[in-house]
């Protein structure tokens, strides 16, 4: 039996990034960039307006007052999308649409609101200063900047960005298919009616979520009977994907088969790890695809899936920071010390700027409830006695926006805004 920190290390020494693809952005939501992004184009690339209304020379416009508006003859209109290269005289106006180009000569815009359109002529009561509502060419960038680079995430904004320069791929690392085995003769899909002896196949939902969540591409295949061949045909077409995650099968049982057969196929690095909810995990690497074989029990699966798989595919995905944030919260109830590390399920509540951490229930690693209501998981070292009230513990906080707490008012709730 190993030390949960040193099962973590072993697992993570084991994850090397994805070979970069070339993707379409739709498929780039959050993953990582491998390659500098360097602008062809300036952007904006042309110099347009920012509003809908008349072009001028702002010269023309020097002397308008709301007593003596000029009025300058209507030349022709623009608007966006045209390509023609047009001429403003001086002494004359066009009329112009938000993101048309300014006609040459041309070098201010002024508010259709704010003038009298008299068909033929406009009729301009102020000034329009000089750039007024000119969107300038490469305002922004300007061609051969680089605007992206390895190692960036690609967020929403930074694909428009990508979009925004004329890229429709990007080369990155790509999302971890990951292929879930629950095993298990007691299992049947949710919909069903249970027999006597079943149960619902619930581990299959969390690992497929969490390696959604994690950035992964989750690939179900066939609930795997408690049979030894049909386990080794099943973990042999699993070894076909990035990675592996199985439910089940790791323990002492008679029909306990996944251990056994990760240790004839591949190599195994560890099968016994010294935390609660959890302890059989095999750990193994088939023909270099990493398997997590997570033991059964919904909340020791999902603690693994937490603890284990999601920073692994994370990493498998090029990001630099892969573990969630830790806070120190004050318990609110005693917890007894193990001698194995624990991942308690526990709720975390901000009251007068500090953060109190509550069990949300028995911690059997069977039980599913506690898991679900949880937003954090208490690390609770090794040790005799108990953590009593009040004593502070690490948090490993699972809703990060715990971190800033949800006391603080929501942006609208701001006085002064008005
Ligand atoms: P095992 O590790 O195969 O001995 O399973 C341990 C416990 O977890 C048993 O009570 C199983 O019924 C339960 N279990 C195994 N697989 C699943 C699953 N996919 N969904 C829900 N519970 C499961
Ligand atoms: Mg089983």
């Amino acid at each position: 039996m190993i030390a949960a920190h040193e099962a973590y290390r072993i697992v993570m020494a084991q994850m090397a990034p994805l070979s970069p693809q070339r993707l379409p952005l739709e498929a780039c939501l959050g993953l990582v960039l491998t390659e500098s992004v360097v602008s062809p184009v300036a952007y904006p690339p042309f110099t347009s307006s920012a509003i809908d209304g008349f072009a001028v020379h702002a010269i023309d416009t020097a002397d308008a007052t709301a007593e003596n508006p000029v009025i300058l003859p209507i030349a022709f209109a623009v608007a966006a999308g045209d390509a023609a290269d047009r001429r403003l005289a001086p002494g004359q106006a066009c009329r112009i649409m938000t993101g048309a180009r300014i006609p040459l000569g041309a070098d201010a815009c002024i508010m259709r609101e704010d003038v009298t359109d008299g068909g033929q002529d406009v009729r301009i009561p102020e000034p329009a200063p000089a750039g007024d509502f000119v969107r300038p060419q490469g305002e922004d960038l300007a061609a051969g900047d680089t605007v992206l680079r390895p190692g960036d995430v690609l967020t929403p904004p930074r694909l428009a960005l990508m979009a925004a320069v004329g890229r429709a791929e990007a080369l990155v690392h790509p999302r971890p298919r990951v292929a879930i085995l629950a095993t298990g003769d007691e299992l049947v899909e949710p919909g069903q009616t249970l027999q006597p002896g079943q149960l619902y196949n619930s581990n299959a939902y969390a690992m497929a979520a969490w390696i959604t969540e994690a950035g992964g591409e989750p690939v179900r295949l066939p609930i795997v009977p408690d049979d030894r061949e049909e386990t080794r045909r099943l973990i042999a077409e699993a070894c076909t994907y990035d990675a592996v995650v199985s439910s089940g099968g790791v323990s002492m049982g008679d029909h306990d088969h996944v251990g056994h057969l990760l240790a004839e196929m591949g190599t195994v690095h560890f099968t016994r790890v010294a935390q609660m909810p959890g302890k059989p995990f095999t750990f193994a690497t088939v023909d270099g695809t990493p398997v997590f074989g997570l033991p059964g029990n919904p909340a020791a699966t999902m603690v693994g899936l937490e603890i284990y798989l999601r920073p692994a595919l994370l990493r498998m995905q090029g990001h630099s920071r892969v573990e969630r944030p830790t806070i120190q919260a004050v318990l609110a109830e005693p917890i007894k010390r193990k001698n194995r590390l624990q991942f308690v399920r526990s709720r975390l509540e901000r009251r007068h700027g500090e953060v109190h951490a509550a069990l949300t229930g028995p911690q059997g690693s069977g039980l599913i409830t506690a898991m679900a209501w949880a937003n954090a998981l208490l690390i609770i070292p090794t040790g005799s006695g108990s953590v009593a009230v009040g004593e502070r513990v690490t948090a490993l906080a699972l809703e990060p926006e715990w971190l800033l707490g949800y006391d603080k008012p929501a942006w609208h709730d701001i006085s002064g805004l008005a």
